[in-house]
């Protein structure tokens, strides 16, 4: 059995990245709550989102636990709110309301099933933190999904993946505050029809807050290598029995050569879902570019490359005003400095239509427009 950890900490290690100088204060009326309200008026969301958008909330509510949660959606009484995680795969406004800044923190081992073990996450520790730490204390399972921008509890939102492996295929339920039913409410893995870069989270924007996130990490672990970069990069290594740190090491190199480092140059990772198209739309499509890549689904439909057919589209390396498409990764949109939403909507308008036009496929955008 792995060491028995508990590392409740309560945000004290975290540091805020939003400016909260001047205009900071406890609300008086929450003071008996037993994580005081905190508010920080006219807040500067720059640093709080990837993309580095310039956004400003009139009222920013850092979330340490599930009882200032509670204090903080008392205090925005019926008014709207935006619920932030790290910020990495949102697209900002200028301005925004009341913003509910998820920072709960915490991992513990949390019990056993016959199969696996359950680790309890709080929604504010990072993703990829979370990986390693796994991982040192002998919990294998979340290696392919290592260096993840964001938050856990952002993770269920889009059922992240990468490199072979999808959230749901590690998750065992989530802990929320259900705004319809006003009570904290647990989702087990089959209750949140998980699906490619989609969950309820993402069908009912707006209804579930994620307080904690419990994973189930199996206890006979098989290496996922499905995917040939991965595999490539290990035997470029000369490593041919690869453990769980092999390959977490192998996808931290493969993403660092890939893709760009926000906090150098703003991005949301990738900015298009990959299309599913059907087999008749397919042969069509294999018939006049007979080297598209493609990915045969269980269901018979066929997935394509967003990348490949932005790049076909000429769009590569190209950029229209503050905003580019990356000349490594043409599925990654970035901030060339100054950029608004605006201007990234834009760009991303005009590949869509390129690609619909030549390919008669619909790129849809992964990132949340948040309003
Ligand atoms: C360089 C880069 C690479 C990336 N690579 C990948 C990848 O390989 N695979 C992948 O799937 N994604 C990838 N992403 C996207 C992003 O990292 C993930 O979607 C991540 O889970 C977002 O976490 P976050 O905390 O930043 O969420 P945010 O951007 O803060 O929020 C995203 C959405 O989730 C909601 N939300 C956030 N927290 C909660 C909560 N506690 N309860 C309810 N709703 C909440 C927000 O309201 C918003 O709608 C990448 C992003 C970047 C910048």
């Amino acid at each position: 059995m792995p060491t028995l950890v508990d590392t409740e900490k309560n945000g004290l290690n975290s540091k805020p990245p939003y400016n909260c100088g001047m205009n900071e204060h406890s609300h008086p009326t929450c003071a008996d709550t037993t994580d005081a309200i905190r508010i920080i008026e006219q807040a500067d969301l720059k640093q709080l989102n990837t993309f580095g958008l310039p956004c400003v909330a009139d009222r920013l509510y850092p979330i340490h636990s599930v009882e200032g949660l509670q204090a903080a959606l008392k205090q925005c009484a019926n008014a709207p709110f935006t619920v932030l995680g790290g910020g990495s795969n949102v697209l900002l406004p200028e301005k925004l309301g009341n913003v509910l800044h998820m920072d709960i923190m915490g991992r513990a081992l949390a019990g056993e099933t016959d199969d696996a073990w359950l680790v309890r996450v709080g929604a504010g520790e990072e993703w990829h933190s979370l990986v390693r730490w796994t991982l040192e204390k002998g919990l294998p399972g979340l290696e392919n999904l290592s260096l993840i921008p964001g938050s856990v509890g952002a993770a269920p939102v889009q059922n992240i993946g990468a490199y072979g492996v999808e959230l749901a295929d590690r998750l065992h339920s989530v802990e929320a505050w259900d705004q319809h039913t006003q009570q904290h409410v647990t989702l087990m893995r089959d209750d949140c029809t998980f699906a490619y870069r989609d969950s309820i989270f993402k069908q009912q924007p707006g209804r579930y807050i994620i307080t904690h996130v419990v994973l189930q990490l199996a206890k006979t672990w098989h290496a996922q290598l499905r995917y040939r970069d991965v595999a490539d990069d290990l035997t470029t290594q000369g490593i041919t029995t690869p453990t769980a740190l092999n390959i977490s090491n192998a996808v931290i190199r493969i993403r660092t050569r890939k893709l760009p480092d926000w906090r150098e140059i703003g991005n949301v990772g990738s900015f298009f879902k990959n299309p599913v198209v059907d087999a008749e739309h397919f042969a069509s499509l294999a018939a006049q570019h007979p080297n598209m890549p493609h990915y045969p689904q269980a269901d018979g439909s066929i997935k394509l490359a967003a990348g490949w057919l932005i790049e076909q589209s000429g769009w590569k390396g190209q950029s229209r005003g503050q905003v580019g498409c990356y000349d490594k990764q043409a599925l990654v949109l970035v901030n060339l400095g100054n950029a608004s939403r605006d201007d990234v909507l834009g760009l991303a308008n005009a590949i869509v239509s390129d690609v619909q036009q030549k390919f008669r496929v619909q790129l849809e955008r992964e990132p949340v427009l948040i309003n």
